[in-house]
């Protein structure tokens, strides 16, 4: 038996803009993603001679055929026809369910990470990303990892230059929002204003992280904070501390601020921990 890691990065959403529906129902996205330091850790048992199992610390998340981890353990082991005899899947869940960063979809790319490693790397990992999109749109930026313009239902990437030096700390309130809610709701509004991917772009390339911060924009922000006007408390205090930009990830319900340095995200954690339990602090990687 051989037992394999790998971590699974937590991804943000520096911009997200949601450009249409398509004939299949999905819609076509641009955003800029980052993958930050937050993560679940990943142990896979390979040749346990066993059925498949899967584990998970967070009770919550399902432990069969529906968790992402799983499925892409399947992927990619039905793409390279390949039997492992027998799988355990181990997940240490630190990313919050629900929240718009990624957890089970980065869990899922860190699957495919392994299992490609484990294999001697015959997939490079534009080829495994390509992989990830079976799985759920979220995987193929998590497969990739680091700083990257992700197109179309989340399948379409290009790197970016690497998010310039600073902390994240993001905050996940009690709510869930539900996702395709959200996107019936953005159907039918205009949306008032749209990341300007150029100048995010420009930003990255420069190393300024203020001007990351001055262009950090989701469509989905507006419309999440309205009914949920929590977020502009948890916002408020990440202004009054420091922060240079923030806003809320994906469908959310997490919010994240970009600071300066550590003294800053820890002021701001010992602000909000009272309220909210699930705060982190975090490093772009
Ligand atoms: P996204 O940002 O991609 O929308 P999210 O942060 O909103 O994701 P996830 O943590 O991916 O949310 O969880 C969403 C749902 O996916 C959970 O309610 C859970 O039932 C299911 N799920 C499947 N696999 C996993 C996994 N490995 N970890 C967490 N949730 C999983």
């Amino acid at each position: 038996m051989t037992t394999l890691y790998e971590p699974a990065y937590a991804k943000l959403n520096l911009t997200l803009d949601v450009l249409g529906k398509r004939e299949d129902g999905y819609h076509d996205l641009k955003s800029v993603m980052q993958t930050i330091s937050l993560r679940d850790d990943i142990e896979i048992d390979i040749e346990t001679g066993k059925p498949w199992v899967l584990r998970c610390t967070n009770e919550a998340v399902p432990t069969d055929e529906r968790n992402l981890a799983w499925k892409a353990a399947k992927v990619y082991l039905d793409a390279m026809n390949k039997d492992p005899n027998g799988l355990e899947i181990r997940i240490t869940k630190r990313i919050p369910s629900e929240a718009g960063l990624g957890g089970g979809s980065a869990d899922a790319a860190a699957v495919l990470r392994a299992l490609n490693k484990y294999c001697g790397n015959p997939l490079s990992i534009l080829a495994l990303a390509e992989l990830g999109a079976q799985v759920g749109s979220d995987v193929p930026f998590c497969t990739l990892c680091g700083t990257a313009m992700v197109e179309g239902r989340g399948e379409r990437l290009r790197k970016l230059p690497n998010m310039p030096d600073c902390v994240f700390v993001v905050c996940k309130p009690d709510f869930s929002v539900s996702t395709p809610v959200l996107y019936n709701e953005i159907d039918s509004c205009a949306i008032a204003k749209r990341p300007d991917n150029t100048a995010m772009e420009s930003a990255l390339l420069a190393g300024d992280f203020g001007k990351v911060a001055e262009n950090l924009l989701n469509v989905f922000d507006p419309i999440v904070t309205q009914k949920h006007l929590e977020l502009n408390y948890i916002k408020s205090i990440f202004n009054s501390y420091g922060a240079v930009g923030y806003q809320m990830t994906g469908s959310g319900s997490a919010v994240f601020a970009i600071v300066p340095d550590f003294e800053f995200a820890a002021v701001i954690c010992n602000m909000l921990r009272d309220n909210y339990p699930q705060v982190f602090i975090a490093k772009p990687v």
